[in-house]
Parts: structure tokens; C-alpha cells; sequence
């Protein structure tokens, strides 16, 4: 007779470190990083094996229209709305073997947990690889319902159409819209995956229990001033756009450092006409701010925009900001931070709460669900590159800590 799930975590140590050195294997480079990009044959490879371990470990696989693999684990009660986890298995150009791999493996690992001792959660539980993560989000947007009808959107770099990148890996994109899964058919999605940033680390703490993932605004800040003779006219006469760029680049700078957990950059700038012997007529730049509460972004751009007019007053120069792109936040779903939290006081771990400052397949998933992630310590707060580390321990533990908190979410939704 099949038994519900045990309270103590049947994660297997070896076996999934085992799992994440077989699939870093899977498109490796030099210095130990990986390099499976989207829809290419390592990418194809990766995603084979690891639906044959899915296989094996006794879940139901498909494929949906875009690409996503979705390994189902029956339930004893198969018609209540699944749990759900799950991450990506494509890498950027040079990435690192635990981002993405991590949290599908990990997922992985919890299923064969409960197979080798013929175990089984209340409701059904899925295991989701998202496909291309790491360039579209194509694969979470599509089940979240949120895909771009033109197909050229999703064109990759090198010419490919998405039709074509799909039909590679099992999706199809005229049938993309029955990838959306309704709301209400998955109870809760939880992501483990590396932090990539430093705060984890710095704070010495072993888990991270994501309050969201941040809303992000992008802008174009044009600043017109008057381009003239760089040895003929005087400083009093000069209307320097470069100057009034460099207070703005200063004041977006003082705006990120005020009270709060936002973030405020200036990446790129360009110069016009860009020469050693011409006052800079005109400038182009970005301005990027990032928070998790959309309205305390609305009021920091409000700032800006006043000390803007300030800037364009004393230099004479004008400034105007274009919006480019407007995200917004995904909160984590409260109750799901609080299993994660009881899941690190059972198993004696230090934890924080955080925003998470990347973007995520959990992102998209909060439009269908109620969504929570957990984060594991990157060293260095070192991702995207081959030098991306987080030790066994810090992947063990997280996995235990995925284990417990779907634990306790499959008890919390009930029967
Ligand atoms: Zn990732």
C-alpha cells in the first residue's frame, strides 16, 4: 500500500550531487563552467536525461507547446491541484552548473526520495524544466499565459525562428496558447535556485527566503544641451549636456542609497558628438530602478523627476525620460515564506528574508499561482559565469529545505 510522505526528508546526498556533476557534464567548459544554451544540442541533451531520470523515478513526463518539460508524480488524491517546483536547465553562453540545474534536480531528487520508499505527497507534484529561461522566459510566460503573440519577438541571435527552436525540443508554437495552465490547476509553485548575488554570503546566513522578485523600470534619459567649440567658448556660455549628465548619473546614485532595499543604476551612456575638442551637445543614457513595491518606485522616480528640473535649471540644458520597460513585482506568497522559515528552525539552519533582484521562471508562475522560492548561498555572489559556486552542503541543504516546505504545503492546502 502506497503511504503518505514521511516528516523527515528523504533527500539523498550522493545521489544528487551524483546528478548535478552528470548534467554539468551536459556542454562543459575549461573551467568547470557549462554552456547549454537554449534549444542547442546540449541543451537537447540535458533535457533527454533528465526526462529519463524523471522517467525512472516512476513520474508521468510531457511536453507542452513551448518546449517546458513537465514530470508528474501522482498524489494519493489525484484530482487536487498539484505542487509544483521546478527551474531551467539552459545555461547563458558561459554560465555555471548550479543555476537552474539546481532547483530541477533538486525537485528531481525529492521524488525519487519518496519512490525509493514507495511514498507518495496527498496531491500530485510536478517537476517543471522551463523552457530558455535564460533569454525569453519563454517556457513560464507561456504558462502563465503571458507569451508575445508575434512570433519574431522570440527570434533568436542567430537568425533561428522560434518555430524552428521549438519544434527542436517537442513544443510547437501554433499550439503555444494550450500551454497556459488555468488558474487554480496548481496549488503552489516553490523554485529553489542559487542566489546569484552576495547578501546571502555576506550575512553568513545558509538560506534565503525570497519576499518577491523585484519590480524593474527602464527609462531613456536624453539630455539636449549645446554642442560648440571646446577651446572657444567660455565656460560662463556653455550649456554642457555631459555635465548635466553627470549630476543625473549622481543624483540616481543618491536616490538608490536613500532608506529601502531599491536599486538605482545608470549602465550606458552615450555622448554626442563625442569628440576631445567639442563641448558634449547631447547625451543618451539609461536610468534602470528596481524595488519590490511598484509604488515606492512611483515615488522615487517622482524625486528624481523634480530633481531633474533642478539639474536642467542650473546647467540650462533639458532632460527628458522616455519609459523603455515596466515590470512589475512578483510577491512571494506569505504563507509559503513561513513553511520555509519553519523548514530552516526544524533543520537548525540560519535563514534571512530577501528580495530577489534577478529574474525567475517563479516570477511568471506567480501570475497562476501562489509562489515562493528559496535561495541557496552563491560564493562571491559569483552567477552567470564558470566561476558560479555554491558548495554540496549549500545545495543539500536547500534541497532539504524544499523537501520540508512542500511537506508542509501539501498538509496546508489539506484535502
Ligand atoms: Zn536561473
Amino acid at each position: 500500500m502506497i503511504r503518505s510522505a514521511p516528516q523527515t526528508s528523504t533527500i539523498n546526498r550522493d545521489r544528487l550531487l551524483q546528478s548535478i556533476a552528470e548534467l554539468a557534464a551536459i556542454g562543459c567548459l575549461p573551467q568547470g563552467g557549462v554552456r547549454r544554451i537554449a534549444y542547442t544540442p546540449e541543451d537537447i541533451q540535458g533535457r533527454n536525461l533528465v526526462r529519463q531520470w524523471m522517467q525512472k523515478a516512476d513520474m508521468k513526463v510531457r511536453i507542452d507547446a513551448a518546449g517546458n518539460i513537465i514530470g508528474r508524480y501522482e498524489g494519493k488524491f489525484p484530482q487536487l491541484p498539484v505542487l509544483a517546483t521546478g527551474s531551467h536547465l539552459d545555461t547563458v553562453p558561459s554560465g555555471g552548473r548550479y543555476d537552474g540545474a539546481l532547483g530541477v534536480l533538486a525537485g528531481l531528487e525529492v521524488v525519487r526520495g519518496l519512490q525509493d520508499t514507495n511514498l507518495q505527497f496527498d496531491r500530485p507534484f510536478e517537476v517543471i524544466v522551463f523552457t530558455d529561461e535564460e533569454n525569453s522566459t519563454i517556457g513560464s510566460k507561456a504558462m502563465s499565459g503571458n507569451v508575445v503573440g508575434d512570433s519574431d519577438y522570440y527570434r533568436r541571435p542567430d537568425g533561428s525562428s522560434i518555430q524552428t527552436c521549438l519544434q527542436r525540443i517537442g513544443g510547437n508554437w501554433d499550439a503555444i496558447a494550450t500551454a497556459k495552465r488555468p488558474v487554480g490547476e496548481i496549488a503552489a509553485f516553490v523554485e529553489l535556485h542559487v542566489e546569484q548575488g552576495p547578501v546571502l554570503e555576506s550575512m553568513q546566513k545558509e538560506i534565503g527566503i525570497v519576499e518577491g522578485i523585484v519590480g524593474q523600470r527602464r527609462f531613456k534619459i536624453f539630455v539636449e544641451g549645446n554642442a560648440n567649440h571646446a577651446g572657444t567658448t567660455p565656460m560662463y556660455m556653455r550649456r554642457d549636456a555631459l555635465v548635466t549628465a553627470s549630476k543625473v548619473v549622481l543624483a540616481v546614485n543618491a536616490i538608490g542609497n536613500t532608506p529601502g532595499q531599491q536599486v538605482a543604476t545608470v549602465g550606458q551612456l552615450q555622448v554626442y558628438p563625442n569628440a576631445a575638442n567639442v563641448v558634449p551637445g547631447n547625451v543618451e543614457m539609461s536610468l534602470d530602478i528596481r524595488d519590490l513595491s511598484d509604488c515606492h518606485i512611483d515615488c522615487l522616480l517622482e524625486q528624481l523627476r523634480l530633481h531633474f528640473e533642478d539639474i536642467a535649471l542650473a546647467t540650462d540644458t533639458k532632460i527628458h525620460i522616455v519609459p523603455q520597460l515596466h515590470l512589475e513585482p512578483a510577491l512571494a506568497e506569505p504563507h509559503i515564506q513561513q513553511a520555509i522559515a519553519r523548514a530552516c528552525e526544524k533543520m537548525g539552519l540560519s535563514y534571512t528574508h530577501l528580495p530577489s533582484r534577478a529574474s525567475h521562471d517563479a516570477q511568471e508562475m506567480a501570475n497562476i499561482t501562489e509562489m515562493g522560492m528559496i535561495f541557496v548561498p552563491s560564493s562571491g555572489g559569483i552567477s552567470h559565469a564558470e566561476e558560479e559556486h555554491s558548495s554540496p552542503e549549500e545545495c543539500l541543504r536547500g534541497a532539504k529545505v524544499l523537501w520540508e516546505t512542500l511537506w508542509q504545503l501539501d498538509r496546508y492546502y489539506g484535502t
